[in-house]
């Protein structure tokens, strides 16, 4: 349990970034509006989620650290949160993912408490990551290292 503390703040203090992107920025790019949208749709379509607490030793590697939403309940209650709103990107290490399948198509987000880069081809697309989803998250991880004890 003190480990977890432990490794909870330091994320916190990794993502020290609150300060520059904490606040509302109006994003000026109608163009990505549309496609947030599309992407936002191929997320929330997703029949697989998995949840990575510790970042993977590889772009398409696995990680035993990592929970895979089991039920379909499960995983339409997490993907009802997934709103994307398009902000800059800003400067803080993430060691947080998440990965969502649908059919082939995979689709890869890095996230910490305020931010969900979707990583597509190379490409980052920056987001806010919402609240709720974040607090969802962390409540799956809290979950996860309490049952590995
Ligand atoms: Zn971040």
């Amino acid at each position: 349990m003190p480990l977890r503390t432990t490794v909870l703040s330091g994320a916190l203090i990794l993502c020290g970034c609150l300060a520059c992107c904490g606040g509302e920025t109006k994003s000026n790019v109608p163009s990505g509006e549309d496609s947030a949208t599309e992407l936002e749709k191929a997320i929330r379509s997703a029949e697989k989620v998995e949840l990575f607490f510790v970042p993977p030793p590889g772009p398409d590697r696995d990680t035993s650290e990592k929970l895979v939403l089991e039920t379909k309940e499960e995983v339409q209650d997490f993907l009802s949160l997934v709103v994307l709103t398009p902000k800059p990107a800003c400067e803080c290490e993430h060691g947080k993912m998440l990965r969502f399948t649908t059919g082939k198509k995979k689709i890869t987000a890095s996230i910490c408490s305020h931010c969900f880069d979707v990583v597509e081809d190379g490409k980052v697309r920056n987001f806010k990551m919402p609240k709720e989803l974040w607090a969802k998250f962390c409540e799956y991880e809290k979950k996860h290292k309490a049952e590995e004890k």
